[in-house]
């Protein structure tokens, strides 16, 4: 089975039409939260991962969208956005959204937005938080978002090594436990402004990590005319 793995997709549907093409033919559709913030369009990103029949988690902007979460340890920018997100979502899309539980297991991956310590607001960007953050999941492998770099951590019997995968990289997995990040669909923050994304083969336990430009400049003109906070429309163009 070939399974495609998506994170903070951040209402960009340029970004997830896109990298959906880079990554076909995949048999099933994983998404990691923060399926809505910061991006203008939250309901056409939200019917296409239900038509996908995308299974997932959701993340922090997605549940303080819903108004199940604080605003509070946000920044200015990103509440704007989460205010918007929840004046404009649909009543589908609330529910859709609403049914996504802060955790999954499937295949024998552990499927959270942050961490398994904490899946809505830690970032696992360090070898030591990874390391910490072992023995609160059960299968073999875990997969995380929020970070909105692509990472990888593995767990080397002792000491755990950590890097970030180029695009086009691959991983086999073996008996050594990882914790991985796909990247970010919407909002990569890695330098690189391609919406980026990963396949898992579960035949030949590989993981494989995918970088495609998609347009930007349609997305920046929606949230202008959407009056999204300048910083959030610029910092597409960078991936940073
Ligand atoms: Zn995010």
């Amino acid at each position: 089975m070939r399974i495609a793995v998506l994170s903070d997709i951040h209402s960009n549907l340029p970004a997830l039409d896109a990298i959906l093409t880079a990554l076909a033919p995949y048999d099933a559709l994983w998404q990691l939260g923060d399926v809505v913030g910061y991006g203008p369009q939250p309901n056409e990103v939200v019917e296409r991962l239900q038509a996908e029949g995308a299974t997932g988690v959701r993340g922090n902007h997605d549940a303080a969208a819903l108004g199940e979460l604080s605003t509070d340890a946000f920044n200015d920018e990103a509440r704007a956005a989460v205010e918007w997100t929840a004046r404009v979502l649909d009543a589908a899309a609330g529910r859709w959204l609403a049914a996504l539980p802060s955790r999954h297991e499937e295949a024998g991956f552990t499927l959270v937005h942050g961490s398994p310590r904490d899946p809505t607001w830690e970032y696992v960007y360090s070898a030591s938080i990874a390391r910490d953050n072992l023995p609160l999941f059960e299968t073999d492998h875990c997969l995380v978002g929020h970070t909105h770099v692509p990472l990888v951590f593995r767990d080397g019997g002792g000491r755990m090594d950590g890097w970030e995968p180029a695009a086009g990289e691959t991983l086999v997995l073996d008996d050594r436990r990882t914790i991985v990040n796909p990247g970010s669909v919407g909002q990569p923050r890695d330098g690189d402004p391609r919406a980026c994304g990963m396949t898992i083969d579960t035949e030949t336990r590989t993981l494989e990590w995918v970088r495609v430009a998609y347009p930007i400049e349609p997305v920046q003109r929606l949230m202008g005319a959407a009056r999204l906070p300048s910083r959030l429309i610029a910092r597409l163009e960078y991936g940073l």
